[in-house]
């Protein structure tokens, strides 16, 4: 059981508390009309008076402390204090009791003693959480009453109602100290587990991520791929919006696996990601395909944007070495495909591998599209492309 766990239960148990205590102390006249019933008639109507004055005086002060700190957060470090004053006042003003209505009737008396014992049990449950407070409040009721009883006479009846008010509450702190343990265990519990939860949510996803990255360059892999092109093709179908792919080949790739060896290919790999990545929107994703292929799927994108995306990401490759220790510079050839009607996804992945194989054949470093009217397209938007095929 660590330490953090155990002070959070406390502070959890406190700011219950100060909740319940409020539902409490609002539902402490309707233990005040019991008495008032129970002496009617029995008592003098001042002594009635005198003690329900007093009573509501001080639960009026109970009151305000506990809603000023209720609307403070609830904090145990800042308002133990508090929560320990408004527990006195509480048995302060029922330990009055003993004080106004007591001496008057033999069996009101022992009835009033049954009351003490019963508002005793009542909030044994409500500060359970926080027994500290309850604590203060039976010690206080204890003492007040215990003196209301004796300060008049040592009759056998203060006695007797004071040993019994004594046995009662004594059994009642040890049975309410025990509980509030299991208590403040059952919150730490759930707790430990909520964060446990939260844990288990986070690791499920981290493992659902790495499921469906490329552990070489970080972009999705192949799985994921297909499952956020059938996204998008949904999309494309449902919204009547175009969708294009682009499908990128490293050029000669081979030659620098050969030269400079598998390790410095993979930083080749990397670094083509990476500045595959940094040139594409935010709606935009590629995923490596294989080897040295990736895909970009270009969503909401017609063919001639997709021709410049391509153009743009092919130039940023040409311009610049991926690697400057060694220095490798590489090119690739892109090919462009959009969804056509009917088309499958399939389909389309194969008219951007064709567009590729133009792309080689055409010299490489290229863009191409298996679309016969993409040279006019590109003409009519002026971009200085080496179209193939
Ligand atoms: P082309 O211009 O026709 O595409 O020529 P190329 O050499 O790029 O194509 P080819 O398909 O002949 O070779 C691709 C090479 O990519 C072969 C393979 O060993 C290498 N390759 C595939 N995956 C990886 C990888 O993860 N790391 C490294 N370093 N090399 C890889
Ligand atoms: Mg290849
Ligand atoms: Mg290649």
């Amino acid at each position: 059981m660590s330490g953090s766990d155990v002070s959070i239960a406390r502070a959890t148990g406190f700011a219950e508390c100060m909740i319940a205590l409020r539902r409490a102390l609002t539902t402490t006249p309707v233990g005040w009309l019991l008495a008032v019933w129970f002496c009617w008639d029995r008592v003098p109507l001042s002594s009635i008076a005198g003690w329900l004055g007093a009573a509501a005086l001080v639960w009026a002060g109970s009151l305000a402390l506990l809603q000023h700190t209720i609307v403070n957060g609830s904090k145990l470090e800042l308002h133990r204090r508090r929560a320990h004053w408004i527990g006195g006042l509480d048995g302060f003003g029922w330990g009055l009791l003993t004080w106004f209505l007591i001496g008057h009737d033999p069996v009101l008396d022992a009835v009033l003693m049954a009351l003490l014992c019963g508002v005793t049990s009542v909030n044994a449950q409500v500060y359970g959480t926080y027994v500290t407070a309850y604590f203060w409040q039976i010690g206080v009721l204890w003492m007040v009453s215990v003196t209301g009883l004796l300060h008049e006479s040592f009759s056998r009846n203060a006695i007797d109602y004071s040993a019994g008010l004594s046995v009662f509450f004594a059994l009642t702190v040890y049975y309410t100290g025990a509980v509030s343990k299991r208590l403040l265990e059952g919150i730490r519990l759930q707790h430990a587990n909520g964060s446990l939860a939260a844990q288990l949510r986070i690791a499920l996803r981290k493992v659902e991520l790495d499921a469906a990255t490329d552990a070489l360059t970080g972009h999705w892999n192949r799985r994921a791929l297909d499952e956020l092109v059938r996204q998008q093709v949904e999309r494309h179908v449902a919204l009547k919006k175009p969708l294009s792919v682009l499908m990128l080949d490293i050029d000669f790739f081979k030659r620098i696996n050969d030269e400079y060896g598998h390790l410095v290919g993979d930083d080749v790999l990397r670094a083509f990601a990476q500045r595959l990545g940094e040139s594409l929107r935010a709606g935009d994703f590629c995923a490596r395909f294989g080897g040295e292929e990736f895909i970009v799927v270009l969503p909401e994108t017609p063919l001639a944007m997709a021709l410049e995306v391509a153009e743009r990401i092919r130039k940023g490759v040409a311009q610049h070495p991926l690697l400057d220790k060694p220095k490798i510079q590489a090119t690739v050839s892109i090919g462009v495909a959009t969804m056509e009607e009917g088309q499958s996804i399939g389909e389309l992945f194969a008219a951007a591998d064709a567009a590729v194989y133009l792309a080689k054949n055409a010299g490489r470093n290229r863009v191409s599209t298996h679309d016969a009217h993409a040279g006019l397209l590109l003409d009519s938007v002026n971009i200085p492309l080496k179209i193939a095929g």
